[in-house]
């Protein structure tokens, strides 16, 4: 299940940098490649006392046990603290102060805390690391912090940036580090890689998920297998993402015979189930699958096959043939606009209502119908 089999040749090209490594990295791609895993694992590379011949951390040596622990005195993460690793279990302080949601951005703190940290001597006079992920979850004021330190290269020290969306970053940044693409792998090595990764997942089901999941394997596995970690009441075994797509599937499959109501009210239904037991991004995840789903129907118009709902390519031809460009693109807007909203909606019943009534007026005799 290791995340360096899906990326042997970018491995290889890092390791060969290492004499001349530059001061920032910006590891860039789409999210779910396993990207901070591959930062990750440079970094336990780089500071590791023994590394193996293939340049992969030992994980025996006194750095590798340190930063397995958490506790390398020569390392930082700089992650949201809604992204670290060890919240969910309740126990945190974060979750235990009740009222406060963790943040989802890196805070301008996060960034002034590694001042101390990068102005005295490396403890163990090796390299210095600092991994910052995802970089477009600075606000601008965050942004500029980090700008000075990169500005001014320390010696012995390496940030490695990792970012989704690299557009988003402040230009000055991007320019201070050097770019390091991380691509998707081909569909063979994402589906062997996702059946290994995820028990009892079958090949036709491996494919159906990293389709789903624009070919991102470490994203397909989080949507084949979602965590059940800390989540109160949980079904046990239950995929919740399998739930929710499915009644998606079913509502968007039925085209202009689509009621906007009824639809809510479904989707609704399972959207609550889903947040009682502690899952949260329903709404937003929804609308990715939406959006997904409107890509396939524009490739059904034009003749193409699926490429993100393999198993509803005839549902899809179907749907395509009955669609109305115009009105497509006009809802693909819509569609946008709403993803905007989906983290914070008023009403979700009424989100939804609006979004299906969009929708069935795609096709012709939807929009019939409704004036
Ligand atoms: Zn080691």
């Amino acid at each position: 299940m290791n995340v360096l089999s899906l990326h042997q040749p970018l491995w290889e090209k890092l390791q060969a940098r290492r004499a001349q490594l530059p001061h920032a990295l910006l590891l860039h791609g789409q999210q779910g490649l396993g990207k901070l895993a591959l930062a990750r694992a440079f970094a336990a590379s780089l500071l590791c006392d023994a590394p193996r011949s293939d340049g992969q951390a030992c994980g025996d040596c006194p750095a590798c046990h340190w930063l397995a622990q958490g506790n390398h005195p020569d390392f930082r993460l700089l992650q949201p603290a809604a992204l670290a690793e060890d919240d969910g279990d309740g126990e945190s302080p974060a979750a235990a102060s009740g009222s406060k949601k963790p943040s989802q951005q890196i805070t301008i703190d996060q960034v002034r805390g590694l001042d101390d940290f990068l102005h005295v001597g490396t403890h163990r006079q090796g390299l210095r690391v600092v991994i910052v992920c995802p970089a477009e979850a600075m606000n601008r004021n965050t942004a500029n912090a980090l700008l000075k330190t990169l500005e001014e290269p320390l010696a012995a020290t390496h940030f490695l940036l990792v970012s989704h969306e690299p557009d988003r970053l402040l230009p000055t940044i991007r320019s201070r580090c050097q770019t390091v693409a991380v691509a998707t792998p081909d569909l063979s090595a994402g589906s062997a890689w996702l059946e290994a990764a995820v028990a009892g997942l079958g090949h036709d089901e491996a494919q159906r998920w990293l389709a789903l999941a624009g070919g991102a394997p470490l994203l397909a596995a989080e949507l084949a297998a979602p965590p059940e970690g800390g989540r109160k009441g949980s079904k046990g075994g239950e995929n919740r993402n399998l739930a929710l797509l499915t009644e998606l599937n079913a509502q968007l499959a039925q085209g202009a015979r689509l009621s906007p109501l009824a639809a809510a009210a479904a989707l609704d239904k399972t959207l609550k189930a889903d947040k009682e037991e502690g899952g949260a991004g329903g709404l937003k995840q929804l609308v990715i699958w939406w959006q997904k789903w409107l890509v396939d129907l524009t490739l059904a118009r034009a003749g193409n096959p699926a490429r993100y709902f393999l198993a509803e390519g005839g549902a899809l031809r179907q749907l395509g043939e009955q669609a109305d460009t115009e009105e497509l693109f006009r809802f693909n807007r819509l569609l946008t606009k709403y993803k905007a909203l989906s983290e914070h909606p008023l009403n979700t019943r009424l989100f939804l209502e609006e979004l299906f009534s969009g929708y069935a007026g795609v096709f012709q005799q939807g929009r019939g119908r409704r004036s």
